[in-house]
């Protein structure tokens, strides 16, 4: 397999008030999500709008640093827009068919643009586009998708004269000569489809031809675990190649979960890899629980997993059923709880530190956590 070229670098926002995120080269693959419903005003305003801020504060806290939203017209550009003012997670705009919506968007602190070339129209309207982009310094994302390829190619795959991977890289090689042209360096590039192996041909191939950074992923998943396993194949597979900047695990579930989701491949990726697991904060451990458990392990962690991994600590947690496997089998855990009998044991490298009844594990388990922060 040929070499793959380490990837330009390229900053998204660390202006103003917002954050920077560096992609390519060697940093750290940066994970995103995409918000899942429309925005009208009256989300961003008065109670709705604190709601939102404190959902996106909640999702840099799972480790989620680039955030998108559709931007279906030009009111919902100037709402984003409006968004992007108050709050430090870098918005990108997401602008399929209407060049002009680009063009409002970088009116606003909006610090990405992605555009789909199958439907964004003429070569003229994409410099206008390129021309505002580079005044502001704002990168551009071309995210191809083969269900929306431009119409020719479309046609050539029907017709079986060439494979939809060769088809998503055309289509992206093809835009990527107009920013060659205009000499726009800020550019990454997503070739996405359902199918793995879509997915890992087409991103392979382009690695292998251009430095410009891939953001990767699997589309239209589907739910949590197929969502999931199709995502961790691919892009373990194209991580462990050195493809891939920044990725998003779609899935038809919630943004909370593609994060958490994102942040697992890559800590696994990087396990598998022999390394360090990515500064990613807490690592749980939780066993599948069993006739022998005598602590709710599925009620306790998904009461306790949003919270874990918003803190920005490199610790293990262990939530164990029962002594068989509890203390023991976690001793690497820096704090556990687990079951057993008619009490709940709180450890610490596998020394019990507290045993308490079931009713007091969630404060017990709280105070001994704050311990380690
Ligand atoms: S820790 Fe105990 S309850 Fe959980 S799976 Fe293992 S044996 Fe079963």
């Amino acid at each position: 397999m040929a070499e793959v070229p380490s990837s330009r670098i390229i900053t998204i926002g660390g202006y103003d008030h917002i954050n920077s995120v560096v992609l390519g080269g060697k940093n750290p693959v940066a994970l995103q999500t995409m918000w899942k419903d429309s925005l009208s005003a009256s989300d961003i305003t008065g109670s709705s709008g604190s709601a939102a801020l404190e959902r996106i504060e909640g999702l840099a806290g799972l480790g989620c640093r680039l955030l998108r939203f559709a931007v279906p017209d030009l009111d919902a550009a100037d709402v984003l827009g409006e968004l992007a003012a108050k709050t430090a997670m870098p918005l990108v705009a997401d602008i399929h068919f209407d060049y002009k919506i680009a063009l409002r968007c970088l009116d606003y602190p909006i610090a990405k643009i992605r555009i789909n070339p199958g439907n964004i129209g003429k070569k003229e309207r994409v410099i206008m586009v390129l021309e505002k982009a580079a005044a502001r310094r704002v990168p551009i994302r071309i995210g191809v998708n083969a269900g929306s390829l431009p119409a020719d190619l479309r046609k050539k795959v029907e017709a079986g004269a060439i494979t939809r991977a060769e088809a998503l890289v055309t289509a992206a090689e093809r835009e990527l000569e107009i920013f060659d042209e205009m000499n726009f360096r800020d550019v990454l590039v997503s070739m996405k489809a359902s199918s793995i192996r879509d997915t890992l041909v087409a991103n392979r191939l382009l690695a292998s031809r251009t430095d410009v950074p891939l953001h990767i992923g699997v589309t239209e998943a589907g739910p949590l675990i197929p969502g999931v396993v199709r995502n961790a194949v691919a892009m373990h597979t194209l991580l462990a190649e050195g493809i891939g900047a920044t990725i998003r695990v779609s899935l038809s579930d919630t943004m909370e979960q593609e994060i958490i989701a994102g942040r697992e491949i890559l800590n696994a990726a990087a396990d598998t890899e022999g390394g360090e697991t990515v500064n990613l904060g807490v690592t749980i451990v939780s066993c599948p629980r069993c006739g022998r458990n005598s602590f709710d392990t599925h009620g306790f962690t998904e009461k306790w997993q949003n919270y874990l991994y918003s803190l920005d600590k490199n610790i293990t947690v262990a939530i164990m059923g029962c002594v068989v496997n509890g203390p023991g089998e976690s001793r690497h855990a820096d704090i556990g709880i687990t079951g057993a009998g008619n009490k709940v044991l709180i450890f610490r490298r596998g020394e019990v530190i507290r045993t308490i009844d079931a009713s007091e594990a969630d404060d017990a388990f709280r105070e001994e956590l704050q311990k380690l922060l």
